[in-house]
């Protein structure tokens, strides 16, 4: 790296190489953006045109979800901050760029009263001590704050005390859920929880619907792109009112709840049972009656659907960073929808992906990629597929 280039890193955020979350903190905004459209034309362009990346006006603190990991210095301090890139070295820090500002301000309020409480915090080695991580998560629309305090064990010493001063200083949190994970682990959450204040999770609104988000499910972290990748997903569908759709790895049921309503049924399909368990009550806040979800992996979904000779008209997969499977991609073909909406965190999988689909009778029409994560090295991708010819 040039001398130019480490100065300006430095100057912009002072950990980022301890750090290592943003690949990208040496480049100006509009060198990232051209990055990462360079990135998905080297990928896809074979396939089609790439759309120019949608930016965001304001790259900073878009990150609405926050987690801080709590340890101890060698000298003994009590720090938080996130580790160092493929370590569990804790990075102090204090603020960060792309992090919501005022979650940032909570886990450091927290930090404080672990010290002012005499509280510990948790030790990998020994897996002993009380405070393991906060997590932090805040509704963009309705600004609902919810703080989740992961914890080593289940007694929590002081604990009205603590919540009362917590609460003092922000009165602006909405619920706090203290979550147990005493497992010898890098997940940040374990299985126990408890509501110890409010109502155990947050609500948000986006593209006009209203989502339930608890501790473990899954949802967008930065909601002002966001809107526009569902905007641009539901868009290619052409949805007429008719069409059965599928949303495939729905997490909460967001694509699915947006879209239902230009649709004749939509189903869902996801893994992790608590955000199904959300998107069912995202459907019912929302007046939703077209719309089904089920738990379950999406290639045996999908699998099943093929063998009871079910139809689909409109497929919409988002799928986690390593890409669908084959059964998931040999069912969809099978089930032969008119159009595939391929939403993806990884268009190096997805690459992948599109091969098989268009070498199994699509051709891919929109490559549209949007900057959901500015200043890492992460690019989105939104690509509208057309089945080529009529089975
Ligand atoms: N479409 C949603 C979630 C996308 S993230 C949204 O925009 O919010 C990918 C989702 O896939 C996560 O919710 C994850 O729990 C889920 N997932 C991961 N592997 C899966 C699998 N094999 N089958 C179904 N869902 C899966």
């Amino acid at each position: 790296m040039s001398q130019n280039k480490t100065q300006k890193q430095t100057r912009l955020c002072p950990v980022s190489r301890k750090c290592g979350g943003c690949q990208l903190m040496n480049m100006s905004y509009e060198e990232q953006l051209r990055f990462k459209q360079a990135k998905v034309k080297k990928l896809l362009s074979g396939f089609h045109k790439v759309l120019p990346i949608r930016g965001m006006d304001d790259p900073f603190h878009y990150r609405n979800k926050v987690q801080a990991a709590f340890g101890r210095t060698r000298g003994g301090e009590i720090i938080s901050g996130v580790y160092q890139s493929s370590t569990h070295n804790i990075v102090k820090t204090d603020s960060c760029l792309i992090e919501d500002k005022k979650a940032d301000e909570i886990i450091l309020t927290v930090r404080k009263l672990v010290k002012s409480f005499k509280l510990t915090v948790y030790d990998e080695r020994n897996g002993r001590g009380f405070l393991r991580h906060v997590l932090v998560k805040r509704g963009f629309t309705t600004g609902e704050i919810m703080v989740v305090l992961v914890t080593g064990t289940t007694a929590f010493p002081s604990k009205n005390a603590f919540l009362n001063k917590l609460l003092e200083s922000h009165p602006e949190i909405t619920t706090i859920v203290q979550n147990i994970n005493n497992k010898y682990t890098s997940m940040v959450l374990g299985e126990g929880e408890t509501v110890l204040f409010g109502k155990g999770y947050i609500e948000d609104v986006l593209c006009g619907c209203r989502f339930r988000i608890s501790p473990k499910s899954f949802y967008q972290i930065n909601p002002v792109q966001t809107e526009i990748l569902y905007g641009k997903a539901v868009e290619y569908a052409q949805l007429t009112g008719k069409e059965r759709v599928i949303d495939a790895y729905c997490g909460i049921g967001t694509i699915g709840i947006i879209a239902s309503k230009g649709a004749g049924e939509v189903i869902g399909c996801e893994l992790n049972p608590d955000a199904v368990r959300d998107a069912k009550i995202n459907a019912k806040i929302n007046g939703i009656e077209n719309i089904g979800f089920y738990c379950a992996d999406a290639g045996e979904f999908m699998l099943g659907m093929k063998e009871q000779g079910e139809k689909c008209d409109i497929l919409f997969m988002d799928p986690p960073r390593a890409g669908s499977d084959k059964k998931f991609l040999s069912s969809a073909v099978t089930l032969s929808p008119e159009r595939i909406v391929y939403i993806s965190c990884n268009p190096e999988t997805q690459q992948r992906d599109l091969y098989y689909l268009v070498k199994n009778g699509y051709k891919v029409k929109k490559i549209q990629p949007v900057d959901m994560f500015p200043f890492t090295a992460h690019v989105e991708t939104v690509v509208l597929m057309c089945r080529d010819v009529k089975k």
